[in-house]
This record gives structure tokens, C-alpha cells and sequence, in this order.
């Protein structure tokens, strides 16, 4: 039986794994073994549907090393306007590309289309889905960075009973079917806004669109993440994120005064906004889907037939030949606290607000520079996300909290300001010559403090020391 002696051992080659090994592998000179079920690195990217972008700009995603695109403005679509996103092949290349210089430079080894089944006494064991043989790997730290895999569309069980009959699609299909007489769009969350934006796009007709939509989606105007050049836009949200985080009385209050300076926003205004998962969205986006009038609000769909769709309280109606697309899976999932750094375990969780790069980059830089595990944690407390805006006030007290910490840290602080993977980066040097950003720190320098303490009391976290 193979046995192989390393560092770190990196479970999940996705937007976790390969962030966190490359800023790992650029402040240390430790040796590292990634497994991944799949062949290639990119984790969700491999299995996204055709028309799905980055929700963000490519800026902030991939690894720190290298760039991902050409910081190139988008003229007309859905990102106008916005630094460029990139389209999952274009990501998937990105860590293609990232994985063959970490394994160029000698000090890490990819088994991929290995699982990783457990540890015993004797080390942790991989085995092969092609060839069964099972490797043991010692290493002094196991890396979990499969904690934040994405529940994506086509690898996903429906929610509901469908019939065989019944003409039913993952966006990942939804090309084939654009010949439908009718489309139901069932999912409250962005890949169901991609959706329907991209059947718009198609020329489709909105009235033949029905959207069934459980819940109303908080979600951030696509002008307040912008980096670099815009990078105001992010200041200015920071800004209005910590001044909220000192006045809410609870989650709802929170996202609803976000709401009301523009930098949270929703597609019905008329309607609570119920989920809080951090997706983005333009005003070229939100015009097009208020054009849909067909909107199934606050039910779900238990089966689906070819006349009728049960929901919870009754039936409506198919049209004969209408095609019933699945965007029910949760993206970003709901991921309970689990301490970062645990004895022989590092879980990369969200540390950052968004930006699934950015938290596994700055998880391997403290694991670089501190020494004590305790120290590690402090700065950074894992965010907990329920994609409930009643439970955000957790989320926030640990993201700021974590931000503070990190700010305070010079080693830390410093590694993040040359960070690509950070939205704010170059921020500062801006703030004498930029007003807006300017006064967006003066904001945040006098808030914090009273926004870190509203938050604590609200999370019911114990008064620190
Ligand atoms: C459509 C969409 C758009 C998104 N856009 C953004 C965005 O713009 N910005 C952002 O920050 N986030 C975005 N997200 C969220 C974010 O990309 C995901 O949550 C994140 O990519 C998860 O990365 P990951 O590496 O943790 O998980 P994954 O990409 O799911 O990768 C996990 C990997 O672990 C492997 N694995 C799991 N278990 C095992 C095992 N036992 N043995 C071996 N291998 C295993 C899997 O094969 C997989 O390759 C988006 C998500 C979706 C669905």
C-alpha cells in the first residue's frame, strides 16, 4: 500500500482547497498533498450551468497568485458598466492553470479522482475511485475544504415529486428547451434569477415565464462590491455595514436599513425579504425580471404533473408542453460554526464577508505567520450562515470581529492589503486623494467600536476580557 509523508493534507481542490495551498505555499516552505474525487481541480465550476458568471468580479476570485481575467470593464449586459466576471470554463482553467505551478514547484502532489475515507492510527487513507487502491498519508495537518461545497443544480435530488411524464430540467439543460411553449422557474435564489434573465435574454417572451418563488431574496447591488478603480463603491458599503451594525435591533432591521441606502436590494420591494445568501445583482437585472408578472409567491411546489403543480395549499394549472426548470439547490450552503484551527484540523469556513478565495487565503496566511492555535482562531472566528436574514447577527459579529482583528495584526493586516483576493485592497493609499473613500474610513474608524458592541449584545456572545 502507497504511503506518502507530508505537511498538510488538502481535502476538496475547489475554490477553498486551491486559494488556501497557494497563499500557504507562497509564505512557507511546507509540502502538501491535495485529493479530489474529481479528475481536476475547480470543485463546482465543473458541473455549472452554461450561462452562470462569477457573481462577483474575477478581481477577487481564484488564487492570490496569479490573476483571474484582465480587470477588463464590461460594456452592455447584465454587468455594464462592472469589472468582468468569469464564466465557469474560464475558472475552471484558472485552477487548472494554478494547480500545474503549485505542483511545478515541487512541494505539491494532486491525487486526483481519489477520495479521502478517514483516518486511523496508521495516518489518513485516499483511495482511488479508478483503480481501488487505497494511500495513506501522514501529515501533521488535515485541511478540510470541502466545509463550503456548493449544492449546485445538476448534482442535486429535486425537492419534489415529478411525474415521467412531465417535461423537467436542471439550468444546466435549460438550452435544449428554449422551444417551450411556457417555463416554470422554480427557486427563489440567483442561479433562478440567472435563469430567467437568460430566457429574457433569449428573446422569451415574460409572459410565458411563471417563477415560483418561496421566498423573498436580500441581495447586494452589484455597484457597492466593485474593486480597484470603483473601489468607493465597496468603502462606501462597508461604511453603511458597520453604521447598521451599530444601530439594528436584530437581522431583519439590519438588512432592511441596508435596504434603504441601496446597498441591500430586492426584486419585489413589496415583499419581507426572507434569505440573506450573499448573492449580487445589477439594476439591468433587476429591470428584466420585474418585467415577469407570473410569480408564485410564498408556496412550494410538492409534485409536479403534467396538468397541475401541487403546492402547500392547492393546485395550479401546466400548460401543455411547459418545461419546469429545478433551481431549488442552495448554492452556498447553510454551514454551522466549527472552529477554524482544531488541534490536527484546519476547516475553511467563510472568515471574510463573501469571497470564498479570500477566507481560504487568509485562513493559510494566519496558519502561516502565528504559532498558537488560539491566536489563530481570534483572528478568525468562523461566520456562521443559515441564508436567514433573522440569523445574520452572528455572521456579522464574527466577520467584523475577525476584520478588526486581522486589521490590528501588522503581519496579518499587511499580507491582506497586497491581497488581490480583497476587494478593498489599495484602498487606503486612495483615501487622502478620494473624498468618498475618505469619508467611508472616517465612518468606519468611528463606528466600529459601538458596531462591534451592539453586535456582541445582540449575538448574546459573553463580554470579552
Ligand atoms: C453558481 C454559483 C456562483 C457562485 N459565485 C460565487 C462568487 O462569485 N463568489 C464567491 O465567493 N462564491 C461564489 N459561490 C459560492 C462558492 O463558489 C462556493 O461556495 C465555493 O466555490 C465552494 O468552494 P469549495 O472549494 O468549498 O467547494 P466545491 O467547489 O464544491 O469543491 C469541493 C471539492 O471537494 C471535493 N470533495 C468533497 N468531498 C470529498 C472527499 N471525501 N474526498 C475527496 N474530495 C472531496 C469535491 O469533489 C469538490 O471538488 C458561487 C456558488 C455557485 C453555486
Amino acid at each position: 500500500m502507497p504511503e506518502i509523508d507530508t505537511d498538510y493534507l488538502v481535502v476538496g481542490a475547489g475554490a477553498s482547497g486551491l486559494p488556501f495551498v497557494d497563499t500557504l505555499v507562497s509564505l512557507t516552505d511546507a509540502r502538501v498533498v491535495i485529493v479530489d474525487r474529481e479528475a481536476r481541480p475547480g470543485g463546482h465550476w465543473l458541473h455549472a450551468y452554461p450561462f452562470v458568471r462569477l457573481h462577483q468580479p474575477s478581481a477577487n476570485y481564484g488564487v492570490a497568485s496569479r490573476p483571474l481575467g484582465t480587470d477588463r470593464i464590461d460594456t452592455d449586459g447584465p454587468n455594464a458598466g462592472f469589472y468582468e466576471r468569469a464564466s465557469a470554463p474560464e475558472i475552471v482553467e484558472h485552477f487548472g492553470a494554478a494547480l500545474d505551478d503549485l505542483v511545478a514547484s515541487g512541494r505539491v502532489t494532486f491525487l486526483g479522482s481519489h477520495e479521502y475515507r478517514g483516518a486511523d492510527a496508521d495516518g489518513h487513507h485516499v483511495q482511488s475511485l479508478e483503480t481501488g487502491e487505497t494511500t495513506t498519508i501522514r501529515a501533521r495537518r488535515l485541511v478540510d475544504a470541502t466545509f463550503t461545497a456548493a449544492d449546485i443544480p445538476s448534482r442535486h435530488t429535486p425537492p419534489m415529486a415529478v411525474d415521467d411524464d412531465v417535461r423537467f430540467a436542471s439550468p444546466n439543460a435549460l438550452p435544449d428547451h428554449v422551444d417551450a411553449p411556457a417555463f416554470t422557474i422554480l427557486g427563489a435564489g440567483k442561479t433562478a434569477m440567472d435563469s430567467c434573465v437568460w430566457l429574457l435574454e433569449q428573446g422569451i417572451d415574460p409572459g410565458r415565464i411563471r417563477w415560483v418563488k418561496p421566498r423573498e431574496a436580500w441581495l447586494f447591488e452589484r455597484s457597492f462590491v466593485q474593486p480597484l478603480d470603483q473601489v468607493a463603491g465597496y468603502m462606501q458599503m462597508q461604511a453603511h455595514w458597520v453604521s447598521a451594525s451599530a444601530r439594528s435591533t436584530d437581522g431583519r432591521d439590519f438588512a432592511r436599513r441596508l435596504g434603504d441606502v441601496g446597498v441591500l436590494v430586492r426584486v419585489d420591494e413589496d415583499v419581507e425579504g426572507e434569505v440573506f445568501r450573499g448573492a449580487i445583482i445589477s439594476q439591468y437585472e433587476l429591470d428584466r425580471l420585474r418585467t415577469i408578472e407570473n410569480v408564485v409567491r410564498g408556496r412550494r411546489v410538492h409534485r409536479i404533473t403534467s396538468t397541475h403543480l401541487v403546492l402547500d395549499d392547492g393546485e395550479i394549472s401546466a400548460v401543455p408542453g411547459e418545461v419546469h426548470v429545478d433551481c431549488t439547490a442552495h448554492g452556498v450552503p447553510y454551514a454551522p460554526t466549527r472552529p477554524t484551527f482544531a488541534e490536527d484540523r484546519i476547516t475553511i469556513g467563510y472568515v471574510t464577508l463573501g469571497i470564498v478565495p479570500w477566507s481560504a487565503a487568509t485562513v493559510a496566511a494566519v496558519e502561516a505567520i502565528h504559532v498558537s492555535d488560539d491566536e489563530k482562531n481570534r483572528l478568525t472566528p468562523a461566520m456562521c450562515w443559515t441564508g436567514s436574514t433573522a440569523d445574520v447577527i452572528g455572521m456579522l459579529h464574527a466577520g467584523m470581529s475577525g476584520l478588526s482583528a486581522r486589521a490590528a495584526d501588522p503581519a496579518v493586516g499587511a499580507w491582506n492589503e497586497t491581497c488581490r483576493l480583497n476587494p478593498a485592497a489599495g484602498a487606503m493609499a486612495k483615501a487622502g486623494s478620494d473624498t468618498a473613500i475618505g469619508d467611508a474610513l472616517t465612518t468606519i474608524i468611528t463606528e466600529i467600536g459601538p458596531a462591534l458592541e451592539n453586535l456582541q449584545r445582540l449575538a448574546g456572545q459573553p463580554a470579552s476580557s
